[in-house]
């Protein structure tokens, strides 16, 4: 049996490249999971929709990826309405949250665990968000990939319109077909949990 993997795709929807990435988990049968900001979600709601209707997870990165309201804890407010947005555009009720930068206070935690939702990091870093080429990415997910691992990858920046994330696109044909040879597939994250 191959080893089950997760690859995340952090800050998005930011077109083209969401797209992009979807075209390729098409192409290559592959599954994944999105953790869309809230603020992204409004400017490209049929990209999220999209994101759903090709078996893909969602997942809630707060609405704003402010560094501000994530390092002070205070992202109760930006879960909630991230939530509601996704909801709103999907119809699917997400209980997946990641916080920015994987930034979990003590705060946060006790509020995840009262409402509900599962606190999803990851314990593969692809480095793309260093603006590292796509080779260089490629070569750290498949240096330390194991079965069950999480990969972080990113689609957006900070919910910033239109960051360039080529590399990551450049990088995903060959690594999803180099997990394939190794015996791996990738999974949506409601596989894991
Ligand atoms: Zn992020």
């Amino acid at each position: 049996m191959p080893g089950k993997v997760f690859l995340t795709f952090d800050d998005g929807p930011n077109e083209p490249y969401t797209s992009q990435i979807l075209d390729i988990l098409k192409e290559f049968e592959a599954k994944a999971s999105f953790f869309v900001c809230g603020k992204s979600v409004e400017y490209f709601p049929d990209v999220v929709q999209r994101i759903v209707n090709e078996g893909h997870a969602i997942g809630n990165h707060a609405y704003s990826h402010s560094m501000i309201l994530t390092f002070t804890g205070f992202l109760k407010r930006e879960i909630e309405k991230t939530t509601e947005i996704i909801q709103k555009v999907t119809g699917v009720r997400t209980n997946f949250f990641r916080p920015p930068w994987g930034i979990a206070t003590p705060w946060i935690k006790s509020y995840l665990k009262a409402n509900n939702y599962k606190l999803i990091l990851w314990d593969i870093n692809s480095y793309d968000w260093a603006k590292a080429p796509a080779r260089f990415i490629e070569e750290m997910v498949l240096k330390k990939i194991k079965p069950d691992s999480v990969v972080l990858l990113h689609d957006g920046k900070e919910a910033k319109l239109h960051s360039n994330r080529l590399q990551t696109v450049l990088a995903l044909p060959s690594l999803i077909k180099n997990l394939k040879r190794k015996g791996f597939i990738c999974k949506n994250i409601n596989e894991k949990y």
